[in-house]
C-alpha cells in the first residue's frame, strides 16, 4: 500500500505502473496541447463503486464521439482494481481515467492512464449547499443535432469553457453555474447535472439538449422513485427554476448539493432529504 497517488498507463495489451511525481505525458500529446481526449471520474466510497458500469458505458460513448479506439473494459477494470488495492486505504478515492489522441505524429496510438488519489472532501458543501447563477451557454438546445462536431454530450478534456464559467460565477459572488440554452432551457452545471423538484415530480433535462448523460442523475432518479416520487426527463424553462420546490446539482464525487440561492434569490432547501439522497448515492441506503 502507498500513500501517494497511484498511476497506471493503460493500452490495448495491459497496464504499467508509473510514478505520478515524475513528468509522464509528452509535450506534443494532443490531450495536453488541444484538449483532444476524453475522461471519466470514478468514486470509490468505502470500497464500493456506485454506477461503475454506467461510467464505462459513457467512456465508450465518449470514445465513439471522438473517433478514439476502445480499450477493452476488462483491462481498465483490472487496472482499477489494482490501483485501489495498491493505494493506501482511504474513505473516498477519486479515480480518473483519461484517453487522449496520443502524440503528434501520423501513426501514434492513444495515450491512456488511470490515476487514483484521495477524493476532495465535499462534506461541508453537501451540508451547506451552493449559490448558483444561470449563464448562457451560447447555443440552442437542438445544436447537437446539426453539429455533432461540437461533441455535446461527450465527456471530453476541453473543459476550459466550463472552468471559465465557474470563474464568472465567482466574480458574481456565486459558487456554481446552471447553463442555459439560447432558447431558454436550463441545461446542466459545468461539472454536474441539474435535478428539479416540483411537488412529487422530479425532473432533469433530456440529453437531446446536448448535456452529459449523468450517472449520478440516474441513481438520483432511483432514489426518488423508491420514495414514491414521479421522475421524468423534460424541457425545463430557465425562467421557471425560481418557482421550483428544490434544485440540486449532482455529480459522482461531490454527489448531491442543494441550490440554496439562484441568481441572488433564496430557494427552498430540505436538508434531511438531501442527506438521505447522499447516503443513497454512497450506496449505503440502497437495496441490493
Ligand atoms: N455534466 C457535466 C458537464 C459534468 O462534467 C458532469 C460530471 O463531471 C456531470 C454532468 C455529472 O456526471 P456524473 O454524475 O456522471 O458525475
Amino acid at each position: 500500500m502507498t500513500a501517494s497517488p497511484v498511476l497506471f498507463f493503460v493500452d490495448a495489451s495491459g497496464f504499467l505502473r508509473a510514478d505520478p511525481r515524475e513528468p509522464q505525458v509528452n509535450v506534443t500529446d494532443w490531450g495536453a496541447t488541444r484538449g483532444d481526449g476524453i475522461f471519466e471520474s470514478i468514486s470509490v466510497i468505502a470500497g464500493r463503486m456506485p454506477a461503475l458500469a454506467a461510467r464505462f458505458d459513457r467512456l465508450e460513448a465518449s470514445a465513439g464521439a471522438l473517433d478514439l479506439p476502445l480499450i477493452d473494459r476488462s483491462i481498465w477494470t483490472t487496472a482499477l482494481a489494482r490501483a485501489i488495492e495498491t493505494h493506501e486505504a482511504v474513505d473516498r478515492l477519486a479515480v480518473t481515467l483519461v484517453m487522449t489522441r496520443g502524440v503528434e505524429n501520423a501513426d501514434s496510438s492513444p495515450t491512456a492512464w488511470l490515476l487514483a488519489r484521495p477524493a476532495r472532501d465535499f462534506t461541508a458543501i453537501r451540508r451547506r449547499g451552493v449559490s448558483v447563477v444561470t449563464l448562457d451557454r451560447g447555443y440552442a438546445s437542438d445544436a447537437a443535432d446539426g453539429a455533432p462536431w461540437l461533441l455535446l454530450g461527450a465527456k471530453h478534456l476541453s473543459y476550459a469553457t466550463n472552468a471559465a464559467a465557474l470563474r464568472e460565477a465567482s466574480r458574481r459572488g456565486a459558487d456554481d453555474v446552471i447553463f442555459t440554452s439560447t432558447d431558454g432551457l436550463a441545461l446542466e452545471g459545468p461539472t454536474s447535472s441539474l435535478i428539479v423538484r416540483r411537488g412529487d415530480l422530479v425532473e432533469t433535462p433530456g440529453v437531446e439538449t446536448g448535456i452529459l448523460a449523468g450517472t449520478t442523475q440516474a441513481t438520483t432518479f432511483g432514489f426518488f422513485e423508491s420514495k414514491g416520487y414521479r421522475t421524468r426527463f423534460a424541457g425545463i424553462r430557465a425562467a421557471d427554476l425560481s418557482t421550483c420546490d428544490a434544485l440540486w446539482l449532482v455529480s459522482s464525487v461531490r454527489q448531491a448539493v442543494a441550490v440554496h440561492t439562484l441568481d441572488g434569490r433564496a430557494m427552498p432547501v430540505d436538508d434531511a432529504l438531501t442527506a438521505e439522497l447522499n447516503s443513497w448515492l454512497s450506496d449505503e441506503a440502497r437495496p441490493e
